[in-house]
């Protein structure tokens, strides 16, 4: 049970219990704690958790970010893979009833259905995690495609996930996952993390940023067009934007550059050049076209 002795961001005491509970940190499943009071703080603080929200933690490991996270205020679920940890962290953090252990995949999660089953009806939650950095792009594409359904998220990742996310057209690393992205969300950079607060020590630095949520400008099935022009566009991203869609829609390149130029975009363009609101304007004029056509 956890005491007010109990700290998570000591590795000799983290160290004591797992092997208490016979585990230890697996490599494999990204298991990297935090052993840094002041970042976990800092994490926290950014969640700004108010009273009547609630908090859905990703892969909560040893605790350091739910212990602190049940000191404020907010009901709490931690969904945590490995269930050896996901069975120590419900017994060492029983004395906090606002926090609910349950051991599970985030990657196969529906978030708004955990929401309903957790936690009142309308309640916001926000997401907070130090992603393990194995799943950290897919699981992104994942909150994506349930259309970011968080109030807010404050996520910690390998440094180039999070430089990939908030990543402007033309900047190293923009690619399919910075525009779905911007779709879904406005990120802000937070603070850098060094790879030294944590045990075991991962061999990348990682960064924490911050996302809230946009609201969507088109329709679902303008947007599931979107999704197919932005991955079939960054597929091929060497590729001319006018190449790329010809592979997608199975029209004359003559049209498909009419429709490009309705949308202000020169057909040899590069897709790692255009902004969220290009894609935007070109799926909606492509997805017009396309019903126009009756090719639905
Ligand atoms: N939150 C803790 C901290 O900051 O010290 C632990 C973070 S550690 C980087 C990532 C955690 O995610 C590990 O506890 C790992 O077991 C868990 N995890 C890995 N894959 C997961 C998945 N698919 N779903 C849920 N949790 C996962």
């Amino acid at each position: 049970m956890m005491n007010a002795s109990y700290n998570p961001t000591s590795p000799r005491e983290v160290m004591a219990l797992m092997s208490q509970y016979g585990l230890k940190p697996q490599k494999g499943l990204g298991q990297n704690f935090l052993i840094d009071r002041n970042i976990v703080q800092k994490i926290v603080a950014a969640a700004a958790v108010e009273p009547g929200e609630a908090v859905l933690e990703i892969g909560p490991g040893i605790g350091a970010l739910t212990a602190e996270l049940a000191r404020g205020d907010g009901q709490i679920l931690a969904l945590e893979l490995d269930q050896g940890l996901a069975r120590l962290l419900e017994e060492v953090l029983r004395p906090f009833t606002r926090v609910t252990v349950i051991s599970g995949d985030a990657l196969k999660a529906d978030f708004l259905a955990l929401a309903n089953k957790y936690f009142p009806p309308g309640t916001p939650v926000k997401l907070v995690s130090n992603l393990p950095y194995y799943i950290s792009s897919t699981l992104m594409y994942r909150i994506f495609e349930q259309k970011f359904p968080f109030a807010r998220a404050v996520l910690m990742f390998q440094k180039e996930v999070a430089q990939r996310l908030l990543a402007e057209p033309g900047e190293a690393g923009y690619g399919s996952l910075s525009v779905l992205c911007r779709y879904y969300s406005s990120g802000t950079f937070l603070f850098n993390v060094s790879k030294q607060v944590f045990w075991p020590r991962p061999e990348v630095d990682s960064a924490v940023i911050m996302l809230v949520p946009r609201p969507p400008v088109l329709s679902p099935d303008e947007e599931a067009l979107l999704w197919r022009i932005v991955k079939g566009s960054f597929q091929q991203r060497r590729k001319t934007l006018l190449n790329s869609l010809s592979k997608i829609f199975p029209w004359d390149k003559e049209i498909l550059s009419t429709l490009l130029a309705q949308a202000a975009i020169k057909p040899a363009t590069r897709p790692e050049l255009l902004s969220i609101d290009q894609f935007a304007k070109l799926t909606r004029i492509l997805y017009n076209y396309k019903r126009g056509n009756n090719r639905f």
